[in-house]
């Protein structure tokens, strides 16, 4: 869900778990809210990237670009899982696992 500045710019909100799970379920990008075809693009840091698990919801390639940070990532992939947290889990936010990176 995107949010728009006065500059101009645009970023994503804090992903809610209700949101999250729209956006997976629905197949929606989570900035501009359009249909996703692939790539599939993550955003998030690179210490996600490392664990292969994202916060952010899927994005358009270009919607993961225009908001990404300079100490982001995009990665994209053809297809992801979702990853929901039991409660061993010390991170309770539900995640996107891409599973086949391009
Ligand atoms: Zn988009």
């Amino acid at each position: 869900m995107r949010e728009d500045l006065r500059d101009g710019s645009t970023r994503l909100r804090e992903p809610t778990r209700a949101w999250v799970t729209q956006c997976a379920l629905s197949r929606i990008c989570g900035l501009c809210e359009g249909g996703l075809g692939r790539p599939i693009a993550f955003v998030g840091t690179p210490q996600e990237s490392d664990r292969n698990e994202f916060h952010q919801p899927p994005m358009h390639v270009a919607c993961a670009e225009r908001v990404r940070t300079p100490d982001q990532v995009v990665v994209t992939t053809a297809g992801f899982d979702v990853v929901r947290p039991d409660r061993e889990d010390p991170d309770r936010a539900p995640r996107f696992a891409p599973n086949s990176r391009l």
